[in-house]
């Protein structure tokens, strides 16, 4: 399936200057992410380590690359070397490993924390008191910079459920912006896909995970 282009240059124009938008190119090859670098996108989000180091290896080297999928602990030192955020942050145990591991990089990886918000979706995630321990937990962590929220909405007809989910989201962003610590800068909330991201911009989103708008559905999650 090629690339819409089309959908990239109206969904550009639909957000305003302060939103991101990451093009969600896992599962797809490396001719769709420089088909859209060549317009000029520069943040890509995959979900699978191995296939995020390999295009890594292969892309031009100023993408910006996020994690958004479930990462496991021990796979962080693959990716700790050049990920540009990881977004998907679920336990404080993977937060310590990824310190760890960009402390060996003499660098700083910035982290969202997610907030599992769609019940009966996924397994991953956290509620707002493991999110709230989390930030305390972290504070001697010096080589992380927890950058904000995550959140993926249920899948699900149901308008006002979604609407609600990002309302919780937004809620809890603002609350812990209020939060003063050295390694803690709230500043993005990542909320929104391709079936939602027009409803998360509306409740105040400013960072979208488009995939299958631009690359074409696909056939594995
Ligand atoms: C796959 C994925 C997306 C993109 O989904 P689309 O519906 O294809 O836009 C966004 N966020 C996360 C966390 C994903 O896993």
């Amino acid at each position: 399936m090629p690339v819409n282009t089309d959908a990239y240059h109206k969904i550009k124009n639909e957000l305003n200057e302060c939103v991101h938008l990451i093009a969600v190119s896992k599962t797809k090859p490396e001719e769709d992410i420089l088909e859209l670098y060549n317009i000029g996108q520069r943040d890509f989000g995959e979900n699978y380590v191995q296939e995020l180091v390999d295009k890594y290896g292969q892309l031009p080297k100023d993408i910006q690359w996020h994690f958004i999928g479930h990462l496991q602990s021990n796979k962080v030192k693959y990716i700790a070397p050049f990920v540009s955020l990881i977004q998907s942050v679920d336990s404080f145990r993977l937060l310590r490993e990824i310190n760890k591991q960009a402390q060996k990089h003499q660098r700083k990886i910035n982290c969202l924390l997610q907030l599992h918000i769609a019940i009966e979706e996924s397994k991953f995630g956290m509620d707002k008191d493991e999110i709230m321990q989390v930030i305390n937990d972290s504070e001697s962590l010096l080589n992380i910079n927890i950058s904000g929220l995550m959140g993926m909405a249920s899948f699900t007809p149901d308008l006002e459920k979604v609407r609600n989910e990002f309302k919780t989201l937004k809620m809890l962003f603002q609350e812990i912006q209020k939060i003063k610590k050295s390694n803690c800068n709230i500043s993005i909330l990542s909320m929104g896909m391709s079936a939602d991201y027009k409803m998360a911009l509306e409740e105040g989103s400013n960072m979208v995970r488009i995939g299958s708008l631009l690359f074409g559905e696909r056939t594995k999650l």
